[in-house]
């Protein structure tokens, strides 16, 4: 069991994962979070949050010239949002999936923003584009104390 343990430690990846002011007053936090509790990913970190506008504009830093830079942060900041660390093998890029794409009327059915949402500006959840941006965000929205690493009894029906 051991050497294989190890080997899967190594790729164990952290996301961060939002669901945006518009998915928490539709209602719409335990249909969302249960999608990635169900695929099996592990909850690191929970939280409902009124977003200032400054960790906003330092979280989508990189959009910052883009024309819809200001109606973004209006958006993020326009309510209390859900903040999640999620935590597995290959969690970043699986989750992205499970989000589905940017603008929701081009998101696949079955995915989040496929199946909840129809306008980019409305798309419901966020989800880190990388394992680097996943410690990142996760550093950037919870304080040390507020992640647990913690043991899930489920893990051997989930990974062989
Ligand atoms: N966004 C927008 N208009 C656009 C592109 C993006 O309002 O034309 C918003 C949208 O909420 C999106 C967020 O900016 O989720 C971040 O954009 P990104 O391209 O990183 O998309 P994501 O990674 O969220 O799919
Ligand atoms: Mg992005």
């Amino acid at each position: 069991f051991l050497p294989h343990l190890v080997a899967s430690m190594e790729e164990v990846e952290q996301t961060y994962i939002m669901i945006k002011p518009d998915g928490v007053q539709r209602g719409l936090v335990g249909e969302i979070l249960s999608r990635f509790e169900k695929k099996g990913f592990k909850l690191t970190g929970l939280k409902l949050f009124q977003c200032p506008k400054e960790l906003a504009e330092e979280h989508y830093k990189d959009l910052q010239s883009k024309p819809f830079f200001p109606k973004l942060i209006d958006y993020i900041t326009s309510g209390p949002v859900v903040c999640m660390g999620w935590e597995g093998v290959g969690v970043v890029a699986s989750a992205r999936k499970l989000i589905g794409a940017t603008n929701p009327l081009n998101a696949e059915p079955g995915t989040i923003r496929g199946d909840l949402a129809v306008q980019t500006g409305r798309n419901v959840v966020h989800g880190s584009d990388s394992p680097d941006n996943g410690k990142r965000e996760i550093g950037l929205w919870f304080k040390e104390g507020e992640l647990c690493a913690w043991t899930a009894v489920q893990e051997p029906w989930l990974v062989e």
